[in-house]
């Protein structure tokens, strides 16, 4: 926990605190002339500097000259897969030389690839990687992120990526989020109707090392009603349900979400009027994960009118090895504005306060006195250049509960 003032910033620009959905969307606070000061990880004033300057010189806070620079909160990437062991960089390389995804997948690759690698990966071996991309991420400015498991597929392999999930946590700045996701495929080798048994009697043992339980609701992976199951039984133990919905096909999954009150559903590339009626009438989010579209190149989720419908919406990245390898908060945003109509204020609503909303974080994701203080300093005085020059880290400084890291 740290404490620092944080001086001179072109602009302090930050969404409103608490959920934001229908007009609340892009009615971001913007400050000039402000400075920030920071007590013990939290964001203790803002004002001023001539005001904070005296506190700050009198408790011997040090200080950081943003000059020129604009001051934005860190991001919330609500939605990824970051602990995994193996390189599918073979697949892409068959995959841009033409070769489909059935073809790689009967030679070994896909999903069950991750999976080989990740059971046969110690426990120290999955936190080496996990620390190499976690690096990665926070020099991107991510300073809070969902981690699921969901490489394992078996009761040994599971927990094994849930303990690695937490001790990340412990060891390096940004806030770990864990989720558990034992039914993200069905392995190979094993019945289905087994399968599921085994995955709720994961459920309890998981639910001590997790907050969210997550499934894959997908035609070929587990269907409604099988997830309707699985997060009935996640709830009863404290696991709060989310899905992955309406990637491929719309069968059903929506309806199942609001049925089981889930947090969130995630994807949604493919969803109609009716569902989004559905949920523009829930507390359900919707999370949009915009490179996964341009990474497998599939359509991208309607969240144009997601958002005029009144949905609660969030971006995030899903960083996983088989569809999309990018840590880039920033990167994904400049695609919901450039590919899907989304405008820049909304984008980084949707990027920070509902990213944070969706992983039910109080006092995270803006920048407001009480809060916390994850901000990120940005090499521009405008914050929409980060979006209009696109696939750059405009992150100059990242500093999480006060600390510059
Ligand atoms: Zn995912």
């Amino acid at each position: 926990m740290g404490n620092l003032l944080i001086k001179n910033p072109a602009r302090i620009v930050s969404p409103r605190p608490g959920v934001i959905r229908g007009r609340g969307f892009g009615d971001l606070v913007i400050r000039i002339n402000e400075s920030i000061l920071i007590r013990d990880g939290i964001i203790q004033d803002i004002a001023p500097l001539s005001q904070l300057s005296r506190v700050a010189a009198r408790d011997g806070i040090p200080e950081l000259d943003v000059t020129g620079k604009a001051v934005i909160p860190g991001f919330v990437d609500c939605h990824s897969h970051l602990v995994f062991s193996g390189n599918r960089a073979e697949e892409f390389a068959l995959r841009a030389s033409g070769v489909d995804y059935q073809t790689i997948a009967t030679r070994g690759g896909g999903i069950s690839a991750t999976v080989q690698a990740t059971r046969a990966a110690s426990a120290a071996e999955l936190k080496d990687i996990g620390h190499h991309y976690l690096a990665r991420a926070l020099r991107q400015g991510i300073t809070t992120m969902e981690v699921k498991s969901g490489y394992g597929l078996d009761p040994a392999a599971e927990m094994k990526m849930l303990e690695v999930i937490n001790d990340l946590n412990a060891e390096q700045p940004i806030d770990l989020v864990p989720t558990f996701m034992g039914a993200h495929a069905v392995p190979q080798g094993i019945a289905r109707d087994i399968y599921l048994q085994e995955i709720k009697a994961m459920i309890p043992k998981a639910a001590r090392l997790a907050r969210f339980c997550d499934v894959f609701c997908e035609q070929g992976y587990f269907s409604p009603q099988e997830s309707g199951e699985i997060l009935a039984e996640a709830r009863i133990h404290g696991l709060l349900p989310r899905l992955h919905a309406n990637q491929f096909h719309s069968i059903g999954c929506i309806e199942k979400a609001l049925d089981v009150r889930a947090v969130s559903v995630d994807h949604l590339e493919v969803l109609d009027a009716r569902e989004i009626r559905l949920l523009a009438g829930s507390n359900t989010a919707c999370v949009v994960l915009p490179g996964v579209s341009l990474f497998l190149d599939i359509p991208y989720a309607p969240i144009r009118w997601m958002i005029d419908s009144g949905c609660i919406v969030a971006i995030a990245t899903d960083f996983n090895p088989g569809s999309n390898m990018s840590l880039s908060m920033q990167l994904m945003m400049s695609l919901a504005c450039m590919q899907m109509q989304v405008r820049l204020d909304e984008a980084l609503c949707c990027a920070t306060q509902n990213g944070a909303h969706v992983l039910r974080l109080a006092e995270t994701g803006c920048i407001e006195a009480g809060w916390q203080a994850d901000l990120l300093v940005l090499d521009t005085a405008d914050y929409r250049d980060m979006l209009y020059f696109y696939g750059e880290n405009h992150v100059r400084t990242v500093i999480k509960k006060g600390r510059i890291v």
